[in-house]
């Protein structure tokens, strides 16, 4: 049987030490504050923000939630996410993806301050990750890298496959584990939709962490008993134990892979929590760093 990465457990014992590292800021009269922009009615957004106020409290984080309609025009929303990342008491600005399609995504991520960018999707921050001196590293990866650092899972040259070039997951990832530095120095390939032979390549994988959402993409028959499996997916089918109700699943075939691997995550309870954690570990960062230096103009 494989070992199970627990990430409920990881993000737990992060959430205590940044739980701790907010306490210290706030005795020194720093209230670490994280705006969060929803646009629209999209009722995944509604839940994952949720999720994130509620895990901003749960550690001490001040949390606003600032809601736009969904026929907001993307020049109000630019100017509105400016004055946010400019009020000197906001450390963090997420902006909710997806936005409704007549805004532009890159336009507004644009406009946020690369210092009060938690999220680390700013051009500006993707490029200091691409360059090996990441600020903020998105929250999903952070997460992974975390997970691995906790159990120990040693990168260094070893063959490590990336399904999914995702701007927010897949590419970031790749780029954080073949960087020059711990954790890193791994030999990557980065597997996408055009790949071919898919499980030719992940075969040789010694970590295989797999973020295509592609429900169940990946089988028993490709990966190695030796693998390390961090499933990334995230997606809902019927749960046959609660007739009616659904239950969450992921990438990989879990039944068939927990029999055979080293280690995988599971799906709930894997990377999921750890990617709220780590928006929350980014936010802290943002404010310890302290007032922001000058302003990213436009
Ligand atoms: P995306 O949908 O933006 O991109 C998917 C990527 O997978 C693409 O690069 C595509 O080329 C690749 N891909 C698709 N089908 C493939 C196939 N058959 N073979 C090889 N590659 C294939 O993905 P995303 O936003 O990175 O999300 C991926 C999954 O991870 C989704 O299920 C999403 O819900 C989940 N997710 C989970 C968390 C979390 O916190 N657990 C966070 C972010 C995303």
């Amino acid at each position: 049987m494989a070992q199970i990465l627990d990430g409920r457990l990881v993000a737990k014992e992060l959430k205590a030490r940044l739980r701790q590292r907010v306490e210290e800021l706030r005795a020194r009269g720093v209230a670490p504050t994280l705006v969060l922009v929803r646009v629209g009615e999209d009722p995944a957004s509604g839940v994952y923000l949720r999720a994130k106020g509620k895990a901003c409290k749960a550690v001490g984080i001040e949390s606003r939630l600032v809601h736009f309609p969904e026929d907001v025009s993307g020049d109000t929303l630019r100017a509105e996410v400016r004055d946010l990342c400019r009020e000197a008491a906001v450390h963090g600005v997420v902006v909710q993806l997806p936005l409704p399609a007549h805004i532009d995504e890159d336009e507004i991520i644009a406009t946020l301050d690369p210092a009060k960018d938690v999220d680390g999707f700013h051009p500006h921050n993707l490029g200091l990750l691409c360059l090996g001196s990441p600020r903020f590293v998105p929250a999903t990866p952070l997460g992974i890298l975390r997970i691995l650092d906790y159990y120990d899972i040693d990168l260094d040259g070893r063959p490590v496959v990336v399904v999914g070039r995702s701007r927010i997951v897949g590419r970031p990832l790749a780029n954080l584990l073949s960087a020059k530095r711990t954790p890193g120095n791994a030999t990557v390939t980065l597997c996408h939709s055009r790949t071919r032979n898919l499980g030719d390549v992940t075969r040789g994988a010694e970590i295989l962490i797999v973020a295509a959402g592609q429900k169940g993409l990946i089988s028993a028959e490709m990966v190695s008993p030796e693998a390390v499996v961090i499933d990334v997916g995230m997606h809902r089918e019927p749960d046959p134990d609660r007739p009616g109700k659904e239950r969450l699943c992921g990438d990989v075939d879990f039944a068939a892979l927990a029999d055979r691997v080293r280690a995988i995550t599971p799906v709930p309870g894997g990377v999921g929590p750890m990617t709220v954690a780590c928006l929350l570990e980014n936010t802290v960062v943002a404010a310890e760093s302290g007032p922001p230096g000058p302003r990213h103009q436009e």
